[in-house]
């Protein structure tokens, strides 16, 4: 789970938009996920940024925290969920830093040859 400041301030700054909604839609700490207080209305709302919270509300109000990971690669700051079924993946993106990092490993690795 990332840092724990940086998860209330995101959540101050997602419950901050959601206060813009019609219905009272909150997210909360429960444990070590999230829940989410209500539902929110069916209808789409005209302002992007509502919407968008709306989105990460429903998703954070179903994620399982231990899937939520920073990127292994010390570079990236990128976070992203671990759908895999035993919750192992590593990197954002293989084919970007997983495969960067094992090329900057192989070449330290690698002998010199004179
Ligand atoms: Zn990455």
């Amino acid at each position: 789970m990332p840092e724990e400041s940086g998860v209330a301030r995101g959540l101050e700054a997602l419950n901050a938009v959601l206060d813009g909604a019609r219905e009272r839609l909150r997210v909360r700490r429960v444990g070590p996920g999230f829940a989410r207080d209500s539902e929110p209305a069916p209808e789409n709302s005209p302002d992007p940024a509502l919407r968008v919270a709306r989105r990460a509300a429903d998703l954070l109000g179903r994620l399982e925290p231990r899937r939520l990971k920073q990127c292994a690669n010390p570079g990236c700051d990128l976070l992203f969920y671990d759908e895999t079924r035993n919750a192992s993946r590593r990197w954002c993106s293989v084919s970007l830093c997983g495969n960067r990092l094992k090329q900057a490993r192989f070449r330290l690795a690698r002998p010199v040859v004179r």
